[in-house]
């Protein structure tokens, strides 16, 4: 098997000089353990903190060690009665061809319900981040404006499709002519518009003339700054991610009109989807049921082989996806 380790720390945009493909032995799983086999892993814009070697709500990956993260696959040995060989399963064994683990580390997922790499995605972590970001972070109430920043990535894409079920208004930006027409033409979102083209504060004034109710933040800077200019008193924002800083070297500047918080009554709310464990089993329910009606597209970017992981996550950070970004290890 092969396994991806860590070589160095990236020192603003990560490079493949950072990364280092490994041949490693097959583990030998012990007394409660199960031997999987992954299909798909994952790579999300959090494993960026991770590299560096800061404290964060994750601890960071570790030089000369394999990374880890989300990854979906097969079991091929099992020593624990809760799973059995064949079974497909997700877990954290991530960047590698076989990952061992406790059992209890992997939960069994339904290959019959929807293709297994929509576990990393739709019905997986991301997905949950868009429901209980959205629904229980910002409360979007018919008939509101919710503008979303990353719209045509993995979590912004499920924003925004939720938001239209819920019977709100839907605004997005991404970073190319393509995606925003992406947003519109497959997404449903009322109105999209190209961070790159210039100021999202006058898009905004455009797109959005009497006001945002919630804004669900997934790249804080100057989009941040413009959506809290162009918030309604009450309004909400979902502070889920700021991707345009992962790469910083230095800290960045926060928003400079942050005091009309104050005089709008706003709520900013930072949240981390690990913590809404409650609601797992509704938003299984809701996300399986709108995939299954067509209320809900899966929408996803693969990358062939995990020996191509570092360039899908490189490119993901640069924009290189379209819904959700995943690796394919194995083809069957
Ligand atoms: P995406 O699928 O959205 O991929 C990242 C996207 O970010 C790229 O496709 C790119 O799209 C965009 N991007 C890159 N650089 C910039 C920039 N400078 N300004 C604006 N956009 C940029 O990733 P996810 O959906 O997995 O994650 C989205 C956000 O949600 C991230 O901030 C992530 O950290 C956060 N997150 C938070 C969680 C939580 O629990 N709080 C859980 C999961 C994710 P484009 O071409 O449009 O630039």
């Amino acid at each position: 098997g092969r396994e991806i380790h860590l070589k160095s720390r990236p020192q603003g945009e990560p490079t493949q000089s950072n990364f280092e493909l490994v041949e490693v032995t097959i583990p030998e799983p012990a007394e409660g353990q199960v031997l999987v086999r992954n299909h798909f892993m994952s790579v999300d814009p959090y494993m960026r903190g991770r590299m560096n070697d800061t404290k964060s709500y994750v601890p960071p990956f570790q030089l000369g060690q394999a990374l880890d993260g989300g990854a979906v696959g097969q079991v091929v040995r099992s020593r624990s009665p809760a799973l059995k060989e064949g079974d497909f399963v997700v877990g954290s064994g991530g960047w590698r061809d076989y990952s061992v683990g406790n059992a209890k580390g992997y939960s069994k997922v339904d290959p019959k319900l929807a293709p297994l790499q929509a576990y990393l995605g739709v019905l997986g972590m991301p997905g949950q981040t868009a429901y209980v970001g959205l629904l229980d972070i910002g409360k979007p109430v018919a008939g509101e404006t919710v503008f979303v920043s990353g719209a045509a990535g993995a979590v912004g894409g499920l924003v925004g499709q939720i938001a239209k079920l819920k019977g709100c208004r839907t605004v997005g930006s991404a970073g190319s002519a393509q995606k925003v027409a992406h947003l519109r033409e497959k997404l449903g979102f009322d109105a999209a518009f190209n961070y790159k083209d210039g100021p999202a504060a006058q898009a905004l004034d455009t797109l959005c003339p009497e006001g945002i109710d919630v804004y669900f933040d997934n790249v804080g800077g100057e989009q941040l700054e413009a959506a809290i200019g162009k918030m309604k008193n009450h309004g909400r924002i979902a502070l889920c991610g700021a991707i345009s800083q992962y790469n910083a070297t230095s800290p960045t500047p926060g928003p400079r009109n942050l005091i009309l918080a104050v005089g709008k009554r706003l709520t900013l709310r930072g949240f981390i989807v690990s913590d809404h464990q409650d609601r797992y089993a509704d938003f299984l329910r809701d996300m399986s049921g709108w995939l299954r009606e067509g209320k809900v597209t899966l929408e996803e970017t693969v990358v062939d082989g995990l020996e191509r992981a570092p360039e899908a996550f490189i490119g993901l950070l640069r924009g290189d996806n379209t819904g959700k970004m995943v690796v394919r290890i194995a083809a069957d």
